[in-house]
């Protein structure tokens, strides 16, 4: 359970593209992220793959993509602007803020979940609590700090001129429900899903992109009969272990962490946390959570537009329920990096740093390699290296020993390499090199889409 553990997995990141840390000219900004070419390709993937799992693939699913700015009156509705807060504290002496149950967890080993803000101010008071940053013992009281980010806009009809960027991308999907319902022919059991941005205004730091301020969630907001929830929340437990599964995460390094139910949020009945074995501890990776018909309720209410589902066959009308399976998109790239990075002793000695990544999320598939940089390998090259960008992420790389083009392409994950070399000129055959056992073999160039075409399935 250590943070060193995390950094050659952050130097790694930054040394191959994957994240850079934000506006690093500027001496950096806490808790943002970059990413870099290699991170953008891997995000891309995993949100490709979810959105084809859990949209295309279903027909019990549809997609939106809807706005980060929502009327305000969304947040009120759903609880946001009153409850969407950590207890913090200052420390008087060197300034460094604090969330206050985190920091008494952490010294105390205290639980204070449900404690009012008189009370947590009391025991960092009266109890050994330290400033963690300096060492003293001088707090502020404890106070509430909305997560949600603010902006001001110049309609005049809103309180202040304010308005959220929205800290889920559940609201969106709610202000919505009832669109998809009069246009989409959906019938109960249904679900909207959504991959898009939330910020939250976090005063706990990080551990890399583990925790920051913008991020992106996956997730499906599921509609249902109230009578049904047991049943469907347990299989879309199932339907998000089967996912972990098809990224090719280790079972495992993988739980479930079930909430007290003097735990759980204002609006849920039940959550399930699927969490990872991080470097730096067990921690949440998805969530699973039985939202009842808090949300459309509370829509209803607001913006007095009927939320009713109308059930023509049964001649029902009723709100429906709702299971919210969530995916935060940043915690899923830490997840997978973390799970494929191997410093992998060799025979000879040496170590190797590769990435084992499962070949459905690697960022580039196969790497062209003339052997030398001479005019009559680099034209069969790019040969090859046409035909095959066709079908996959290919990169061509010319530059350097062929050794450390094969190490670079170990670090980024890259399943395959091809290394077009003198013999190939003669028996129109080149070397195809196994990322993970680093085997090599010659295969005819006619037939080498279809051999790779059939490993990257397997
Ligand atoms: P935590 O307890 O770690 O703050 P949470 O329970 O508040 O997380 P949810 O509100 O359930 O998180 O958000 C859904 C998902 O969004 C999480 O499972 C996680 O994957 C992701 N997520 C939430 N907050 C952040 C953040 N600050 N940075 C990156 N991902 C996040």
């Amino acid at each position: 359970m250590s943070e060193d553990k995390l950094k050659p997995i952050v130097s790694l990141c930054k040394r191959r593209g994957f994240i850079y840390p934000g506006s690093e000219i500027y001496g950096g900004f806490a808790n943002t992220y970059s990413f870099g070419p290699y991170g953008t390709e891997l995000k891309k993937n995993v949100k490709d793959l979810w959105w084809k799992t859990f949209v295309q693939q279903r027909r019990d699913l549809v997609g939106i993509d809807g706005p980060i700015l929502l009327h305000p009156e969304t947040w009120r509705a759903s609880g946001h602007v009153e409850s969407f807060n950590d207890a913090m504290a200052d420390c008087k002496a060197c300034k460094a803020r604090f969330r206050v149950d985190k920091i008494i967890e952490e010294q105390l080993g205290k639980d204070v979940e449900g404690l009012n803000l008189s009370e947590l101010s009391k025991i960092l008071k009266e109890e050994n609590v330290f400033c963690s940053k300096c060492g003293k013992k001088d707090f502020t009281d404890a106070r509430h700090f909305n997560l949600m980010f603010q902006t001001q806009m110049s309609k005049t009809d809103l309180e202040n001129n304010i308005a959220y960027l929205r800290p889920e991308t559940a609201q969106a999907i709610f202000l919505e429900y009832k669109n998809i319902v009069d246009t989409m022919r959906v019938k109960i059991p249904f679900g909207i899903a959504q991959i898009g941005k939330a910020f939250r205004n976090e005063i706990t730091p990080g551990n890399f992109i583990f925790r920051v301020i913008e991020f992106e969630q996956m997730e499906i907001e599921y509609f249902i009969e109230e009578n049904t929830w047991q049943a469907q929340f347990d299989k879309w437990l199932d339907d998000m272990k089967a996912w972990c599964n098809l990224i090719g995460l280790k079972s495992d390094n993988l739980h479930l962490a079930e909430h007290p139910k003097e735990k759980l949020s204002h609006y849920s009945k039940r959550t399930v946390d699927i969490t990872y074995d991080f470097p730096f501890g067990t921690n949440e990776l998805y969530g699973l959570a039985y939202r009842t018909d808090f949300d459309l309720n509370q829509h209803q209410k607001f913006s007095k537009v009927s939320q009713e589902y109308i059930d023509t066959v049964n001649n029902k009308r009723y709100i429906p329920h709702v299971i919210e399976p969530t995916f935060g998109v940043e915690r899923t790239i830490l997840a997978l990096i973390c799970d494929a990075y191997e410093e992998e002793a060799l025979e000879n000695g040496e170590t190797r740093t590769v990435l084992h990544f499962n070949k459905n999320i690697a960022p580039i598939k196969v790497a062209v390699f003339p052997l030398m940089k001479k005019p009559e390998l680099q034209k069969v090259s790019k040969s090859i290296f046409d035909d095959l960008k066709n079908f996959w992420n290919v990169e061509y790389d010319e530059t350097g020993a062929i050794g450390r083009r094969y190490r670079r392409q170990d670090e980024l994950g890259t399943p395959y390499c091809i290394t077009i070399d003198y013999e190939t000129l003669e028996d129109f055959s080149v070397t195809l090199r196994d990322r993970d056992s680093m085997k090599q073999e010659r295969v005819k160039i006619d037939q080498l889409k279809n051999v790779i075409a059939e490993r990257l399935k397997g």
